[in-house]
């Protein structure tokens, strides 16, 4: 039986840090110029197709193309009261008044929303899009990659319009980047990296990607497969290779992080490991990751995934870890399975842990569920956590947008003059109902540029 904590999942919760989350939102809000407009009540009681009085319009660029300017007029930052207008610059947030002649987007008194970051998915192995798939039992890891493979075989669509697809509709749902695990296995050879490859090629204007090269099948126990992932790191095709559970599955902990670690040293790759393993072994398995990233000078580079020993340590051990995951510069993500399984991400940040949100699987042969869509996955978020307070519902947000960039290195799209201008639009009251009721979102921006309208991307 896995370690469990004697607490709650919320009671670690800090209070301060979430009061210091919500003024930060006060704050980006201050810094906009105020509009004149008074925000028309929009709530999800009518979220009904918008009248053709309430559609957000566009008034094209008049510079002659001098300035790539718009000014997102009458738009509530964060969910603000008062309406301001957004001007964009060069695809970043400007604090100056906006050039003659820019185009003109009337937002009508939309939220306007960071888009956010999906730190963890795996866009090889999804059937989004795809006839329903009856799935068979499977209780072990190598029972479910038997499934996988499966799955791949039965499949019509090939692996990269499958990903691309997928992608494409995070994208429409309010997704500004991701790092995408992909199965690097002699059942597939590359063609999951070249498939998620070639998507990322398409939606470059619209999504920044990271392509982890993921032994699912294990890097020891299936022969084959560390020669691939030394191929893909050594050609340039992924930013990171990955891991799993190093003990529990590849029963090999010492010559499993061997050949990670030595690849992420050998050709400049970061690493991301699966820690699926729980209590002690869970454990003993992150002490050596940790020992590994310290000794090959890696801080900054290494983050370990689900990692379900963490949620049930004592307070004192659980302060101890956090402090040397921070020293190591290991970052950490979650999917928020559970109130059991959910890292808590406070207390770890409270430490200096990064701490990113990710959906996981979408519709694949480990789960039915899934969607892509980041803005429901920190409504899971605050509902593992039983949040019930503003602030909590804001964190979750924040999780989901905020925790993502700061993991992959990306600047906070916080809609401050600076920023870049990568927001979504919703209609909706403020951004804790947004976060429980979970609005269409009308619009997604990307750098100034509308890449997406009404779940749909703009131009495919
Ligand atoms: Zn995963």
């Amino acid at each position: 039986m896995p370690a469990e904590s004697t607490a709650s999942p919320t009671a670690g919760l800090s209070r301060r840090s979430m009061l210091a989350g919500a003024a930060a939102v006060a704050g980006s809000a201050a810094a906009l110029t105020a509009s004149g407009a008074e925000a028309a009540p929009l709530s999800a009681g009518t979220a009904a197709a918008p009248s053709a009085a309430d559609r957000i319009t566009e008034q094209p660029d008049r510079t002659g193309g001098h300035a790539r300017a718009t000014v997102f007029k009458n738009v509530r930052p964060y969910g603000a009261k008062h309406p301001v207008d957004l001007t964009v610059v060069d695809g970043v947030v400007s604090g100056d008044p906006a050039p003659r002649g820019a185009k003109v987007v009337d937002c009508k008194g939309r939220i306007a929303l960071p888009t956010l970051v999906d730190a963890h998915i795996h866009p090889d192995k999804t059937a989004w899009g795809e006839p329903w798939v009856t799935r068979n039992p499977a209780s072990s890891i190598a029972e479910y990659t038997e499934e996988d493979v499966k799955l791949y075989h039965a499949l019509r669509t090939p692996l990269k319009k499958r990903a691309e697809r997928l992608m494409g509709h995070a994208v429409a749902q309010g997704t500004r980047a991701m790092r995408a695990h992909v199965d690097v296995a002699p059942a597939y050879d590359l063609v999951g990296v070249e498939g998620v490859g070639s998507a990322r090629r398409a939606l470059r204007h619209a999504l920044d990607v990271e392509i982890v090269a993921f032994p699912q099948h294990g890097v020891i126990r299936t022969p084959g497969t560390k020669e691939l992932l030394e191929e893909a790191a050594r050609t340039g095709a992924i930013d990171r290779v990955g891991g799993i559970d190093p003990i529990g599955f590849d029963e090999a902990l010492e010559e499993h992080l061997d050949v990670v670690f030595g690849i992420a040293d050998r050709h400049g790759v970061g690493v991301d490991i699966h820690l699926h393993e729980r209590a002690a072994t869970g454990m003993e398995s992150l002490r050596a990751i940790i020992a590994r990233t310290r000794a090959l000078s890696l801080q900054g580079k290494v983050t370990v995934s689900h990692v379900f020993c963490v949620p049930g340590l004592p307070e004192r051990e659980l302060n101890r870890l956090a402090a040397d995951l921070a020293d190591a510069g290991i970052s950490l993500t979650t999917v928020a399975p559970s109130s059991d399984l959910v890292l808590p991400i406070d207390r770890l940040r409270e430490h200096g842990v990064e701490v990113g949100l990710g959906s996981d699987g979408v519709r694949d042969s480990w789960s039915p569920f899934g969607n892509a869509d980041m803005l429901h996955r920190s409504h899971l978020l605050a509902w593992v956590r039983d949040a019930r307070l503003d602030e909590e519902l804001e964190a979750a947000f924040r999780a989901g947008a905020d925790g993502g960039a700061r993991l992959l290195g990306l600047p906070e799209a916080d809609l401050k003059p600076g920023s870049p201008a990568d927001f979504l639009l919703v209609r909706g009251e403020c951004l804790p109902q947004v976060v429980v009721d979970l609005p269409r979102r009308e619009m997604v921006v990307r750098g100034g540029r509308i890449v997406a309208r009404d779940g749909e991307l703009v131009g495919h």
